[in-house]
């Protein structure tokens, strides 16, 4: 990788002569001392010729990786102002870098529209990048160090095509048969326990509100409770540079929900919207917009992002770790476009995130407890056919990180999903009838870092998360479970009895059909029997 490029200084008036008779001596002194340090003499920085006009110094210059050319034009700034300041009485006005190229040693076929970014040829087993002049600011901030890597990053994605994950089983519980192999999506919308309220978003009805909060309660008090995490709330609303730092923005804005405050609190700055409302009976949106400041927030997206904020510039030590905390204190939301479908995949639902921080080994190791404590929950306490997988992408997309692993090891940082089978889907040799319910990830310093998390000895600080999706368990649970709690396990049956399911909302035109009504006197029926419903 090569850099070449025009250093233009202006001074604060004409350079004297006898500086500039001075100048390649000047020039190979550097070139052998302030433009190598730290760097071997290939990779480092170079004058390689230069023009004087006026109060204008001008350096041709080039550069391998190491001292990169923006650094190498600032140590030469403050060299030069050092040397010549009090001698001459010169001081330097405006510093910037011109005609800047880089030059990469192979065919990048990325397609880059920045404002750097002036063009870009690619022959010969060369790419040439041309930016637009530098100013003094710039150079100062790592933009250019951050398009390298972002060149590279979009190579690299380019490279491994539509593999977005790489997905490698792990374990998978012996097959099991399933007591039902009806969509329990269907049913539950027929049946009324639950009501389309907006694209991917439901009103859950009491009755259907008892069996979610019933799998997630069971998760909760069965595993994570007992393995010493403790419940916290986290905010729903994240601002903007939250996303930026956690890398959801870069990777995944595409799926994400924004929101906006109003420009003023004054109603009369509303009264034309207001107006038109009621006049016209509809809402005017492009009117709206206008009152309203741009997005500077997102909603709730991956869930544990307040976690990282909440112990951003914090110094822990060795009493305060691990932090174990868990939330379940609200809705996440994301766009899914055509892929939305009943409770399956939702733009709003709901989750058991649970999160923890401390010290590799002890995030490894509570990840393994974590682990084995899913394993009880889907083996023992809901019998349902599972399996696992290690789904680290090959480069973490969320993040537009770069990170080839071709090897799973499970003591570094990756992602574990458990999926369950649909059999309402297809047969279990079909993948498309595997349903992803949650997954276990540990992050290494992917966080900590970002949000300068630290230890007061220096030491390494990671992090993990868990996300369990409540209408994803739910979901998969009845469909291998089915409807009749004659086929439920003995602790959600014993959870029921006690909390009791409340009766449903019949009403002149609810349910609405006529086979809707029968599926739920089945229901009601069966949840009597079992002496589940509420009297
Ligand atoms: P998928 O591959 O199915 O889209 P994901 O990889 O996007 O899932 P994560 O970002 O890992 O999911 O989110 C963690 C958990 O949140 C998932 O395992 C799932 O239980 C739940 N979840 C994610 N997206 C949705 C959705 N649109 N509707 C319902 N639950 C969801
Ligand atoms: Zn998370
Ligand atoms: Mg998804």
């Amino acid at each position: 990788m090569r850099f070449r490029g025009v250093a233009i200084y202006r001074f604060n008036k004409d350079l004297p002569e006898e500086l500039v008779s001075s100048l390649p001596e000047f020039i190979d002194d550097v070139n052998e001392t302030v433009l190598v340090k730290g760097a071997t003499s290939e990779e480092a920085s170079k004058i390689v010729s230069y023009e004087v006009q006026d109060d204008v110094l001008r350096f041709g210059m080039e550069s391998g990786r190491q001292v990169k050319i923006h650094n190498a034009v600032l140590r030469l700034r403050n060299h030069m102002e050092r040397s010549w300041g009090a001698m001459y009485r010169l001081g330097i006005r405006e510093v910037s870098l011109d005609d800047l190229t880089v030059e990469f040693d192979k065919e990048y076929r990325v397609s880059l529209k920045l404002p750097y970014i002036k063009g870009i040829e690619v022959e010969n087993g060369r790419t040439v990048v041309h930016l637009v002049r530098l100013s003094e600011r710039e150079l100062k901030r790592p933009i250019l160090d951050r398009l390298l890597k972002l060149f590279e990053d979009k190579e690299a994605r380019t490279m491994w095509g539509g593999k977005i994950e790489h997905w490698m089983l792990l374990e998978r519980s012996r097959g099991k048969r399933p007591l039902y192999t009806g969509d329990p999506n269907k049913v539950l919308e027929e049946a009324g326990l639950i009501k389309r309220f907006s694209r991917g978003q439901w009103l859950y009805t009491p009755m259907f509100v008892a069996l979610l909060k019933s799998l997630s309660d069971l998760f909760v008090e069965e595993i994570v409770e007992p393995l010493g995490f403790r419940e916290a709330m986290f905010p729903k609303l994240y601002p903007l540079e939250v996303g930026l730092k956690t890398g959801h923005l870069k990777g995944t804005v595409n799926s994400m929900l924004f929101a906006s405050f109003p420009r003023s609190y004054d109603i009369d700055e509303f009264e034309d919207v207001i107006d038109l409302m009621w006049v016209l009976d509809t809402v005017p949106v492009e009117d709206l917009m206008r009152k309203l400041e741009p997005p500077s927030s997102f909603l709730c997206f991956a869930q544990c992002e307040p976690f990282y904020q909440f112990f951003s510039g914090e110094i822990v030590d060795d009493d305060a770790l691990p932090v174990k905390w868990y939330d379940r204190s609200g809705p996440s939301y994301r766009w899914e476009a055509g892929g939305l479908y009943g409770i399956e995949r939702l733009v709003e639902f709901h989750r058991v995130e649970v999160v923890w921080m401390g010290g590799p080994e002890q995030v490894v190791e509570m990840r393994n407890r974590l682990l084995e404590g899913y394993r009880r929950f889907m083996e023992e306490i809901l019998d349902i056919e599972w399996r696992w997988a290690w789904v680290t992408p090959f480069y973490l997309e969320q993040a537009g990180e770069v990170q080839e692993k071709l090897e799973p090891d499970l003591d570094r940082p990756g992602t574990i999903d458990f999926e369950v089978w649909l059999p309402y889907k297809g047969d279990r040799e079909d993948k498309r009838a595997w349903l992803e319910v949650g997954n276990i990830s540990i992050h290494g310093t992917k966080f900590t870092k970002p949000f300068r998390v630290k230890h007061s000895r220096g030491e390494t600080i990671w992090t993990a998360c868990s996300g369990f999706g409540a209408e994803r368990w739910l979901l998969a649970f009845l469909s291998q479970k089915g409807l009749d709690p004659a086929g439920w396990p003995e602790k959600l049956i014993a959870r029921l009895r006690e909390h009791k399911v409340p009766k449903p909302l019949i009403a002149v035109t609810y349910p609405e059909r006529a086979e809707g009504r029968e599926t739920l006197s089945w229901i009601v029926e069966k949840l009597t029997e079992s002496g589940l419903l509420e009297r």
